[in-house]
């Protein structure tokens, strides 16, 4: 099915079990005209990889049953959030290819109506303003093996209440003095009926709404009307609030709202090596272990944005991955094969010597200059680059061998005495090689072998593979930086003697200062994704000046064997 407001690849082909559940109800419920989703991020951080399944889900069911999907900033810790936050969020949103309805929508903006809420409730004998402070409001509270203690300030009257919540609103009151609780049932088995607080005093100026509150709903008490207020039919979270629906129920059934949103659950995304958790994510930022919300070894959506991670590959590997309610860890490599796919179906071919060698083509004078021509794609239609051949070359050292016992079969490449074929140029063979006087290979003395640009040579030259190169004189200088896994352990949260900063893989960022690049790469646009032949997935980083390119690996060629 297509929307116009949205991309048409992703989600509409799937089903699972939200999308059974909404079948059914599109069947049963002649009422139900169209399917309204949300996506409620809290400004406290960048997206990740976890977000962005949830992202996929929400915008992707709405997309497939031509509805509608919301972005809701679900404000209302303005300790922890900040415009910062809310402009990466849609940033992210954008960049995976979705677009929410209409304006962005904030919980905020529907502060006076839960306060008018929390106002009936008190009305209809069901909230109070309770003075226990926090560690009291604890103990009442029990656990789950323990059942609560009523709050010596439940029976207040109406009156009192009012009176004592508008002097809340009003700012008369202390932060943590007291607060605004439902009266619900201290006995529950279910922690989060035990009387739940609504509303805390925080006397802290807010992103949106400045300095007008200095009492602020708690999630529960704003999540489900505000989707109520917005119409969201299904009201998609993860298994950890499944808890909270029977809350989330007992306000809408107490409130006189005229929807009925129902909330279902699925289970949180997982990666190993990997934290998805917005309060590790902060500390590895603030804490220094990386840098920044948007280094490229970070699974937050910026990280893999400018690690050369795309968007449809994240998307695919949210398909794949799919919606259940078990919870369990995905690997890692799953998610990097749906970007090396992409890469290898679409990125474009470019040629870096990491490690240089210098190749002199004995008989080729300086002065005949060759502007060879490539496709920037083998399969594509994606035009030409110019690649420039001269004569002092520059191959990959580990591409050269003085032994010349090597099998044809086991090195590819080129060894003394024997031919090779330089990637989109001539056939050269490796005639001497000139060494320093320590003993090290400083220069390859080698001759073309004419006409063999896009032409077979002669049996008796028959190369023994393809080695990339670059011409010595048009190459660009550029830096390197190689990533690895950011943990050494597969589930860096979970050993007991150490933390996840612990555990922090030293050698996750390698800088290779100086390699050498095809001068079309001088054109090279941030996010444009390269196959750097030969040697990985590359894309160009925000840090390149027309000094100095930067590439990032994305990925390497194949998954090593090693992990
Ligand atoms: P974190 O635990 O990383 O701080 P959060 O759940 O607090 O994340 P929110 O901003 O509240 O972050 O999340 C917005 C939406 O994204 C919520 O509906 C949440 O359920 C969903 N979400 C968060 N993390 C994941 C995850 N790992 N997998 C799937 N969905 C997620
Ligand atoms: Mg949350």
């Amino acid at each position: 099915m297509s929307n116009d407001n949205h991309t048409p690849d992703n989600g509409a082909k799937t089903s699972n079990f939200i999308h059974q559940i909404i079948d059914g109800d599109l069947k049963n419920n002649a009422d139900l005209k169209q399917i309204v989703t949300r996506f409620p991020p809290e400004p406290n951080g960048y997206l990740h990889i976890g977000h962005a399944k949830s992202i996929c889900l929400n915008f992707g069911t709405a997309q497939k049953y031509g509805g509608i999907c919301n972005l809701r900033f679900d404000d209302t810790n303005p300790e922890k959030e900040s415009q910062e936050y809310i402009d990466a969020i849609k940033k992210d949103i954008s960049w995976l290819g979705y677009k929410w309805n209409e304006e962005i929508k904030y919980t905020s903006s529907y502060f006076d109506q839960l306060h008018d809420w929390a106002v009936h409730l008190i009305e209809q004998g069901k909230a109070y303003v309770c003075d226990l402070d926090s560690e009291q409001a604890r103990a009442y509270r029990g656990d789950f093996t323990t059942p609560g203690k009523d709050s010596p300030f439940r029976d207040r009257s109406v009156a009192d209440n009012l009176a004592l919540f508008a002097k809340m609103k009003a700012g008369d009151f202390e932060e943590g003095s007291c607060s605004l609780r439902a009266k619900i049932d201290m006995q529950s088995s279910n922690m989060n009926l035990r009387d739940p607080m609504l509303y805390r005093i925080l006397n802290v100026s807010h992103h949106q709404t400045g300095d007008k509150w200095c009492i602020y709903p708690i999630y529960d008490f704003a999540h489900g009307q505000s989707d109520a207020i917005e119409g969201i039919t299904h009201s998609i979270c993860t298994l950890e609030f499944e808890g909270h629906r029977p809350l989330y129920e007992w306000f809408l059934d107490n409130l006189p709202v005229s929807a009925t949103p129902k909330q279902y659950e699925f289970s949180r995304l997982e990666l190993n090596y990997t934290v998805t958790s917005k309060r590790k994510l902060k500390q590895l930022v603030d804490q220094e272990f990386v840098n920044g919300w948007d280094d490229p070894r970070m699974p937050t959506i910026s990280g893999m944005r400018r690690r050369g991670f795309t968007a449809p590959a994240i998307r695919k590997f949210c398909d794949m991955v799919g919606v259940t309610r078990s919870n369990g860890t995905v690997d890692v490599g799953m998610l990097e094969s749906a970007v090396r796919e992409d890469l290898e179906a679409n990125a474009k071919r470019a040629m870096c010597v990491v490690d240089p060698l210098k190749v002199t083509i004995t008989n080729f004078a300086e002065a005949d200059r060759l502007d060879l021509i490539q496709p920037v794609h083998p399969k594509l239609e994606m035009g030409e680059r110019e690649l420039p051949f001269g004569k002092t070359l520059l191959i990959e050292k580990e591409d050269f061998s003085e032994d010349t016992t090597l099998g044809r079969k086991k090195f590819k490449r080129l060894v003394i005495g024997d031919f090779v074929r330089l990637r989109g140029a001539y056939v050269i063979k490796a005639d001497e090689v000139v060494k320093d006087a320590a003993g090290e290979i400083v220069e390859i003395l080698a001759s073309l072998v004419a006409g063999t640009v896009g032409a077979n040579p002669p049996p008796e030259f028959k190369p023994r593979g393809v080695i990339h190169w670059v011409s010595k004189e048009h190459a660009v200088p550029c830096e390197l930086r190689i990533y690895d896994r950011l943990f050494v352990e597969a589930n860096p949260d979970k050993n007991k003697e150490k933390s996840f900063t612990q555990l922090i893989n030293p050698d996750s960022l390698r800088v290779v200062a100086q390699a050498w690049a095809e001068p079309s790469l001088k054109s090279a646009q941030v996010e444009d994704g390269y196959q750097f032949e030969r040697t990985g997935y590359f894309v160009a980083d925000t840090d390149s000046t027309s000094d100095k390119l930067v590439f990032n690996q994305t990925l390497p060629l194949r998954e090593s064997k090693a992990k």
